[in-house]
């Protein structure tokens, strides 16, 4: 049997995980979880066909299933996707800054820590984005829970039945 995979919401529609689609099976069958989506096709036993889910949601709500990103360089890059947040280039050699510096009183939140190229960390230099005439490509935020679900974006776009539980990784 081919490795399906399949999306798992919570009670409330948030996407919680991918698991594979014979765990899902598994939880369809104890109850624990209905299916939505039925896009995988059809397992045959000798006697019955099952539909091979392909979402599945829980029957009941997962209390804070994420754990909260902690505030580290790779986590801050990973929330930018790799890329500088001035010029827009993707890099795996990128540098954190401070978009308010810290000696103007700037401070190591999510919220005023974006990836930088070194090119732009350097021209930016001890400055805000208006005294070095920068501009941030988007204003940092704190990642949320579904804004972290890791899901690589090849899986999602092999699944077309994912994407619109997955708003805000397909768009
Ligand atoms: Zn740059």
């Amino acid at each position: 049997m081919v490795e399906h995979t399949c999306l798992v919401l919570n009670q409330s529609y948030e996407p919680l995980n991918v698991c594979l689609a014979r765990r899902a099976l598994g939880m369809i069958f104890s109850g624990k979880a209905e299916m939505l989506e039925n896009g995988s096709g059809f397992i045959h036993t000798s006697s019955t066909v099952f539909p091979i889910p392909s979402v599945i949601k829980l029957a009941y709500l997962v209390k804070r299933p994420f754990p909260q990103p902690k505030l580290t360089r790779v986590e801050i890059f990973s929330r930018d996707h790799y890329t500088c947040q001035y010029c827009g280039k993707a890099s795996n050699q990128l540098t954190l800054d401070h978009v308010m510096p810290r000696h103007q009183g700037g401070r190591h939140t999510w919220e005023n820590l974006v990836s930088a190229c070194s090119p732009c960390n350097r021209k930016k230099a001890g400055r805000t984005p208006e005294q070095a005439h920068m501009k941030l490509n988007q204003k940092p935020v704190r990642p949320s829970g579904s804004n972290y679900l890791n899901i690589p974006l090849q899986l999602v776009q092999l699944h077309y039945h994912w994407q619109k539980y997955l708003p805000e990784i397909t768009h």
